[in-house]
């Protein structure tokens, strides 16, 4: 394992806070130590009240904060003395746990402490970090697990059974840690979670962390190799997936997203002979049940994974104390030998999280039974892992869903304009949002961010058209909303003046290419587990047509009609499909300053005059027509299909 410390860019780091986060940052940066916010990492300082007394400070880390990109603000400074008096209760439950760390931070305005916060000023050592290294947690879900432990590290470390994070396994630390650890200790390994490293000074205490992950990564190359798996194509039937994502969405209750992930690994996963059996047995650290909740159903039956579900949770939810209001029996990974492996969650961060989790777990998984065979922990303390009272109060803190929380929305024309406009206006509602231009910069309108995909798309393709949904549904598993914006708008030109091929050019793109969209978003649309929803954008010139914009009228009117068809066809299949018909919206591409000015200079108005031009004398934005757009995807429009709304400030040609 690399060992990532740089002297001078420690050196920037001056005081023991500045070396805390430097050295967390470290660990942050090896995905094998930790993950999407796992571990943790405190100092004990020296704190200054307001009084000018000093107070010796525990500084660990808070709650929702990520070792990554983790900052001073991020570590709540928590006072010690309380810290080592709770330790000496005899019981403390985890909700008046929770309490009272808060209670005892010396900041009112800091995060939560970690859960591990006892735990952490148990150890008299200065810094203390904390993972769930993957070699670590390989080697310790084995049978002979806490033997290959003792063999690799001999008496530098100590060994916890498993418990639960909190308060208990505090209290374990508090008895076993005095009576165990010598001169010799330099880290604590706990069973089928994590370890500890400890040490005088950042450096010692992170240099440590890198060794002794490194001795369990050493150990696994040597005694648990993994044979690379062969080479399998991705199976091109990805057609399935919708109706997957509907039935997974059913059992939740509430619309989800699937993310897919098919390559050489995950279908050699999929088809292990063992699967069945190796991929009931588990998350690999109790971190990852938070993130993933349920691991693992085999196949695309979602409703016999809910049963089976529902059967294991009556079984526990007595004893763990848990009602049934909060059962959830949807899967949050689904192993499939045609699609590897798919993710399930509310939102595409989610989906992005459990297969990153996932993906380690595979490794995990196999080496595990290289070495003898994986084993996790038993049902009981995994059920109460997901069943936490600290999760399910984190999970409501979370905030409640928005409108569109689980949908997926695809926007065509999304590169600037209108298009973009309604990018935004569906990713404000908890959409997440497929954006489609022949305009590259659609790609990175969003740089990272996991709920927005951006597809550079000539849409007078039917194969682009076709490759663009299956991207769609690998990235988020099906389509809810369709926003057809997408269009050209060519220079005034009389009819008598009009070529063949230029009246075409409109066409394929205006007309043609969106009825092949919605041909092939049909059975898409279908599967959506609210029902399908499609916005079209339309245009004054349809009630209303100028002279000089033949071609573009022609085809917007042809658009109208197609829409207003498919209203009727595709109305036992609960889709709806409504029309806007925007006009004069002057933030757009198109009208430049210049433009803008001529064309008020032709009709006598200034420009303010020229863009407010209706009869409620109002500019009308890409954004007025956006959230439109959007809320017509929504309930209130729900019992509407087939509707035209003219969005103008009143058009007294329309009226
Ligand atoms: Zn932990």
């Amino acid at each position: 394992m690399e060992n990532l410390w740089n002297d001078s860019e420690a050196a920037k780091h001056q005081g023991v806070l500045a070396e805390r986060v430097y050295s967390s940052r470290l660990l942050g940066a090896n995905p094998a130590l930790v993950l999407h916010g796992g571990g943790n990492t405190s100092v004990k300082d020296v704190w200054k009240n307001i009084f000018g007394e000093a107070e010796a400070t525990l500084f660990v880390k808070g709650s929702g904060s990520d070792l990554i990109s983790i900052e001073r603000k991020d570590f709540v400074p928590v006072r010690m003395d309380a810290m080592l008096k709770l330790s000496r209760l005899s019981q403390l439950s985890d909700m008046d746990m929770a309490r009272e760390l808060k209670l005892a931070t010396l900041d009112p305005n800091a995060p939560a402490p970690s859960v591990e916060a006892i735990l952490h000023a148990l150890i008299p050592h200065r810094f203390v970090d904390h993972t769930h290294a993957d070699a670590i947690v390989t080697i310790t879900n084995t049978a002979s697990g806490e033997a290959r432990i003792r063999e690799i590290f001999g008496d530098e470390v100590i060994v916890l059974p498993y418990v639960m994070p909190g308060f208990d396994l505090a209290k374990l630390c508090a008895e076993v840690f005095p009576a165990q650890a010598t001169s010799r200790t330099i880290g604590m390994v706990l069973m089928n979670h994590g370890i500890f490293s400890f040490g005088d000074t950042a450096k010692e205490s992170y240099d440590r962390m890198i060794a002794l992950v490194g001795r369990a990564e050493d150990y696994l190359k040597k005694n648990a190799p993994l044979l690379s798996a062969a080479e399998s194509a991705p199976t091109s039937d990805w057609s399935a997936l919708p109706e997957l994502r509907k039935k997974v969405s059913a059992v939740a209750g509430f619309p989800m997203l699937l993310r897919s992930k098919c390559d050489s690994n995950t279908l050699a996963f999929a088809r292990h002979p063992k699967i069945a059996d190796i991929s009931q047995r588990g998350p690999a650290t109790p971190d990852h049940i938070i993130r993933t909740k349920r691991v693992a159903m085999l196949g695309r039956d979602a409703e016999a994974y809910s049963l089976a579900y529902k059967k294991y949770f009556e079984k526990n939810c007595q004893s763990a104390k848990v009602s049934l209001t909060m059962l959830d029996p949807a899967p949050r990974v689904i192993i499939d030998p045609e699609f590897g492996l798919i993710s399930a969650g509310r939102t595409a961060r989610d989906t992005q999280i459990i297969e990153d989790v996932y993906l380690r777990t595979q490794e995990i998984v196999l080496r595990g039974e290289v070495l003898g065979g994986y084993q996790a922990l038993g049902e009981a303390d995994l059920f109460s892992m997901e069943y936490w009272d600290l999760e399910q109060a984190k999970l409501k803190k979370a905030g409640a869903p928005k409108v569109f929380t689980g949908e997926i929305a695809l926007v065509t024309g999304a590169a600037s304009g209108i298009g973009k406009a309604c990018v935004q206006a569906f990713l404000d509602r908890g959409a997440a949002v497929v954006g489609v231009d022949i305009n590259p910069a659609v790609e990175s309108l969003y740089g990272q961010r996991a709920d927005y995909l951006g597809i550079a798309a000539n849409l007078t393709s039917l194969d682009e058209i076709k490759s663009l949904l299956e991207k769609t549904v690998r990235h988020y598993g099906g389509l809810d909303m369709l926003v057809l914006n997408a269009g050209i708008f060519p220079g005034g030109k009389k009819i008598e003046a009009l070529a063949d091929d230029e009246w075409r050019k409109v066409m394929a793109i205006n007309l043609d290419s969106n009825l092949a969209i919605m041909r092939e978003a049909h059975p898409l649309l279908k599967a959506a587990p609210r029902y399908g929803r499609v916005v079209v954008m339309g245009s004054k010139n349809v009630p209303a047509p100028g002279p000089g914009a033949s071609a573009y009228s022609a085809a917007k009117a042809a658009l109208t009609q197609l829409a207003r068809v498919a209203a009727l066809e595709w109305g036992k299949d609960s889709i709806r499909i409504n029309l806007v018909h925007p006009n004069a919206v002057f933030d757009t591409g198109i009208w430049t300053a210049e433009v803008l000015l001529q064309r008020a200079t032709h009709y006598g108005m200034t420009v303010d005059e020229y863009k407010r031009n209706n009869v409620l004398h109002e500019e009308v934005s890409s954004k007025d027509v956006a959230e439109l757009t959007a809320e017509m995807c929504g309930a209130l429009f729900s019992k509407i299909t087939g509707a035209q709304i003219p969005i103008d400030g009143g058009n007294d040609r329309v009226i």
